[in-house]
């Protein structure tokens, strides 16, 4: 509703509940309007709730995202920092229509408004659905082939918030913060390493092992990856919508048994 999902809060927190899922979090890229009402909703299904958001970081001419879980959503830091780095989406979703239009694609930015439920908040996903729905792909996952990544027609390099930055705002407001998804940004193992090392740095502890864009493999690979840099590990659907979702709420498998689930970092912070 505040980013890229198509599901309320209300309709995921039933399902997560439906799926036997024990603590939830609503985890809205660069955007925590949500928390307040999925809090609710975890509330009335029984659900435990931890705050969630997951913000776009530029690392290594990356984006990378950083998960953070258990922050004051009121506090003003948090607020003005993800207010901050939402900025700059309207003037590269335009860059990106611009982008469509030169390889025939016309009125894309028209075309993503109709999916956007905050204006603050235009992503790469909307543009996928309507070029879903213009017939210019079949699915979402074609249009990222084909479109709208590094070296396509659609990707606009954007400079999103820093690893520090990012890191600060969620661990100063009492979080814990988490490199989301490590699998997904095809680093080399050098950029890997400078990746957690500096996350470290900052004070980052935690690492997702267990996620819906990991294979099994994946699983295994990152498992390492927390033991040797002594982070937490963290578990996440990646979660978006019923029809573009290739693993559903509460469906991954556990967590080593040997490693630190990061919510347990901040067991106050769990409501
Ligand atoms: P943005 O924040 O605008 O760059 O868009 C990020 C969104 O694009 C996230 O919700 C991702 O899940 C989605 N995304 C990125 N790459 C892919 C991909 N290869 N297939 C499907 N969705 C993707
Ligand atoms: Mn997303």
């Amino acid at each position: 509703m505040v980013s890229d999902g198509t599901l309320t809060p209300e309709e995921l927190a039933s399902r997560a509940k439906a799926n036997g899922v024990e603590l939830w979090s609503l985890t809205d890229h660069d955007e925590i309007g949500g928390q307040r009402r999925a809090a609710q909703a975890a509330r009335a299904q029984g659900l435990k709730y931890i705050t969630g958001t997951e913000i776009s970081v530029t690392f290594a001419n990356t984006t990378v995202h950083i998960v953070g879980l258990g922050f004051d959503d009121e506090d003003p830091r948090m607020l003005q920092g993800l207010h901050d780095t939402r900025g700059g989406r309207g003037k590269r979703a335009m860059e990106m229509s611009d982008d469509l239009a030169r390889v025939g694609i016309h009125g894309a930015y028209e075309g993503a408004l109709k999916f956007v439920g905050n204006p603050e908040l235009i992503s790469r996903t909307h543009f996928a659905r309507h070029l879903v729905e213009s017939g210019v792909c079949k699915d979402t996952s074609e249009v990222f082939r084909k479109y709208l990544t590094e070296g396509k027609p659609g990707f606009v390099p954007h400079r999103w918030a820093t690893l520090r930055d990012a890191v600060t705002w969620i661990t100063q407001t009492g979080g814990v913060a988490v490199v989301a998804h490590p699998g997904r940004y095809n680093f080399t193992p050098n950029e890997e390493f400078a990746l957690f090392s500096e996350f470290k740095a900052h004070g980052g502890q935690g690492v997702e092992v267990v996620t819906g864009s990991h294979t099994p493999q994946e699983y295994l690979k990152y498992a390492d990856a927390a033991r040797e840099f002594s982070l937490a590990a963290s578990c996440g659907s990646d979660f978006h919508s019923p029809d573009e979702s290739r693993v559903d709420l509460g469906s991954l498998p556990r967590l080593p048994a040997d490693l630190t689930p990061v919510w347990e970092l901040v067991p106050d912070r769990i409501r």
